[in-house]
Formats: C-alpha cells, sequence, structure tokens
C-alpha cells in the first residue's frame, strides 16, 4: 500500500489542497474516528501501524486523512479511491478523527482541525453540509465516527461563512 505519510499544519493543508488538481470525482465526505483514545495516539509510528494493519487485510489503500492533535496526516492520496467505508469508498473522501467520539464530541486540536479540512474540502469540491456522511451509514454494526458525532452537532459546529 502506497501512503503520503506527511503531517500539516493548518495552513500547509489549505495550501495542499489549493494547489491540488483533482483527476477524481468527489461528492461526499465520510468521517470516521478510530475509536482508540487520544493519549494512546503515537504520531507517525500510528500511522505506520495502520498502514501495516489495512495491509494484513489486503487493502490497496485507506482512508485518506487522519486528524491528529498535532496536526493532519495525509495517507491514502485523495486523487485514489479510499477503502474505509464499504460502499462509501466510491467518489468519496475518508477522515479519521484521532480519538472516540461515542461520549464527547470532538475539542480542542482535533475538532479545530477537522473543522478546517472540512470546510475546505467542502468549498474545493462544491459540497454543502449534507454531503457530510457517517461511516455508520454504510455500516450498521459500527457508532462511527462515534455517537457524539451527529449531524446536528456538525451544523451548529462548524461555522461556515
Ligand atoms: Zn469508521
Amino acid at each position: 500500500m502506497k501512503i503520503i505519510n506527511q503531517l500539516l499544519n493548518k495552513k500547509d493543508f489549505i495550501d495542499y489542497l489549493e494547489s491540488k488538481h483533482f483527476s477524481r470525482g468527489v461528492d461526499k465526505i465520510i468521517l470516521h474516528h478510530t475509536s482508540d483514545s487520544i493519549e494512546s495516539w503515537n504520531g507517525e509510528s500510528s500511522i505506520l501501524d495502520y498502514k501495516k494493519t489495512y495491509e494484513s487485510k489486503g487493502w490497496k489503500s485507506g482512508p485518506h486523512l487522519f486528524i491528529a492533535p498535532e496536526g493532519i496526516y495525509l495517507f491514502t492520496d485523495m486523487n485514489i479511491q479510499g477503502v474505509h467505508a464499504n460502499d462509501g469508498n466510491k467518489n468519496s473522501i475518508g477522515i479519521e478523527m484521532v480519538g472516540n467520539y461515542d461520549i464527547f464530541f470532538p475539542s480542542g486540536c482535533i475538532w479545530e482541525n477537522t473543522e478546517l479540512v472540512l470546510t475546505s474540502l467542502l468549498k474545493k469540491f462544491n459540497l454543502e453540509i449534507k454531503d457530510i456522511h457517517f461511516h455508520r451509514r454504510y455500516n450498521a454494526k459500527k457508532s462511527c465516527p462515534g455517537k457524539a458525532v451527529t449531524k446536528k452537532k456538525i451544523r451548529e459546529m462548524l461555522k461556515l461563512c
């Protein structure tokens, strides 16, 4: 599996997205959580662990972005179809928020980075908030991206202006 494995801050992500040419249609964004605690996140070594785990499942690609407290990791190139949400993989960008959001909505740097990524992707692909989907829509056995993450809350928290 080929991954980009690059950590960007918010400004770098905006620049990356602005200069990126997309050869693939994107009509939705699919949110996930890693479901492990933020404390167990170990930066690039966690990224490489995920790569190994996905490879062991025989996946050719994974989610596109990981939102960590320290920034935004480019994982699978957004021009390649990801593997992260069953029927939702086609024409989507898959985003993993580090942490477990079954009880609390993401906060601090995780939410700030997620908010920036969501608003810039919506703009880039001319999408609306309704085009942000949750993994659990494609896999009823999962609560992903966490029970505390609801459409209502996303609408409240995204400052679109
Ligand atoms: Zn998920």
